[in-house]
């Protein structure tokens, strides 16, 4: 019998990664990382795998801890109860568990959807897109869906020389700021991305889109990026979910059922007002979920858990993009980097994410990455990239 705390982390992706490595900073914790793939897959570089210009996966010997012992595996239930976790494998005992099972594509609940159009969230969604488009070079794309994953990814297929055309909803991308708005418009415009704000898509069939003003958008190929869910991993265990099935968990990340289950990254609901899905959170949560375990171990209160937005980051292409400089509580500020300076700023932070999680893989809980301040949190539940909808 093991005299190690024994933890586990259901999902490496960002905030499962951090959290992992930064429980590695007590030698007498156990840390097992359960995770569908052997490698970690930067999600945030998905668009580019899509067109092509990278593969979206790192190695997870370059991100994790060497004391991690990843098992490569899907969890299909919690019982808390017995605190086991069920995989294809056989059950999996823990002391202590970490949920951050991230999001994936939602929307399903609109005809036409699961069975015509490209979901763009998970690395099997985006590797099928790509071979898709490999399949038919000449097809017209229709994007849906105006966030930022919706932007980034007509920007992307439009630079290849793609006939694009973005439905964007109410507003391209409502967390900009109005210039920052005008900048991408134009931007998409001069790539000849055809953008239809105002109308909201309604069904897709084979080869058009259905909007709620009556017109029909033709697109021989169809890319959905409007809206995420969670993986129901939480609800099913039996565990309080908010509606969109995050788990529940109070202001230190820790479920309100169990305080031995915590959570971080896109499937947590502190309090029920989650942080803006992102892994720009999901960094900063995945550490901070791993330190309340470590306070529980020994024997101390946890602290509040908390995040720090500095903007939001979007490529248009491979030589343009724009960095929205925001409020601290994550409203868009009047500023915005653009033109090559902002493709710099968006590939740096692209590059720093994966240098983040490396970094704690070798000096778990030597910095941290987030800032204090207990007044974010109401605005954030409402921001808007990616876009949680409610799921089926
Ligand atoms: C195209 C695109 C572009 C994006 N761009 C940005 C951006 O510029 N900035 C930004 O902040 N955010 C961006 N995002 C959002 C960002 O990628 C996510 O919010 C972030 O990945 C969330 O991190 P996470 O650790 O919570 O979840 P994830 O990174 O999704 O990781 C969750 C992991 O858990 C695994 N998992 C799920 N279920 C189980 C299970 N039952 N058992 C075991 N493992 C499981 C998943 O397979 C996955 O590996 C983008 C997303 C997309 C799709």
């Amino acid at each position: 019998m093991s005299e190690k705390t024994e933890v586990v982390v259901v999902g490496g992706g960002y905030a499962g990664v951090m959290a992992a490595n930064r429980l590695t900073r007590r030698t007498d914790v156990a840390v097992t990382l359960i995770n569908p793939r052997a490698e970690f897959v930067q999600r945030i570089r998905l668009h580019q795998l899509a067109a092509g210009t990278h593969d979206a996966v790192t190695e997870y010997g370059k991100v994790l801890n060497e004391r991690v012992r990843l098992v490569v595996d899907s969890v299909s239930r919690i019982d808390a109860g017995t605190r086991t976790v069920t995989t294809s494998q056989g059950p999996v005992r823990y002391d202590y568990l970490v949920y951050a099972v991230g999001s994936a594509s939602s929307a399903q609940q609109i005809p036409g959807v699961r069975e015509f159009a490209h979901p763009l969230a998970t690395l099997e969604d985006a590797r099928t897109l790509r071979a898709t488009l490999d399949a038919a070079p000449d097809a017209t794309v229709t994007v849906v869906g105006g966030g930022a994953s919706g932007i980034e990814t007509a920007a992307e297929l439009a630079e290849q020389g793609r006939k694009v055309t973005l439905i964007c909803g109410a507003t391209l991308n409502p967390y900009l700021s109005p210039k920052g708005r005008r900048t991408i418009a134009a931007r998409l415009t001069r790539l000849g991305v055809t953008v239809l704000e105002g109308p909201q898509a309604t069904e897709v069939t084979r080869h058009t889109v259905r909007l709620d003003d009556g017109r029909e958008i033709e697109g021989q190929l169809v890319v959905w990026t409007a809206g995420f869910g969670v993986p129901d991993l939480a609800a099913r265990s039996g565990l309080s979910t908010d509606p969109l099935g995050r788990l529940l968990t109070d202001e230190t990340l820790t479920s309100v059922d169990d305080v031995r289950i915590v959570a971080a990254g896109d499937s947590a609901a502190p309090s029920g007002r989650p942080y803006r899905m992102g892994c720009q959170s999901a960094v900063q949560l995945g550490p901070q979920a791993a330190e309340t375990v470590l306070s529980r171990i020994a024997g101390d209160q946890p602290a509040p858990a908390d995040v720090g937005f500095a903007g939001q980051c979007i490529s248009l292409g491979r030589h343009t993009g724009v960095f929205q400089f925001s409020h601290k509580d994550d409203t868009a500020r009047n500023l915005h980097l653009g033109g090559r300076t902002g493709s710099g700023v968006k590939e740096l932070v692209c590059r720093s994410t994966v240098w983040q999680l490396s970094y704690e893989a070798r000096k778990p809980g030597v910095r941290t990455w987030w800032s204090k301040d207990p007044n974010r949190r109401q605005t954030l539940a409402t921001a808007t990239e990616p876009t949680p909808v409610t799921a089926p």
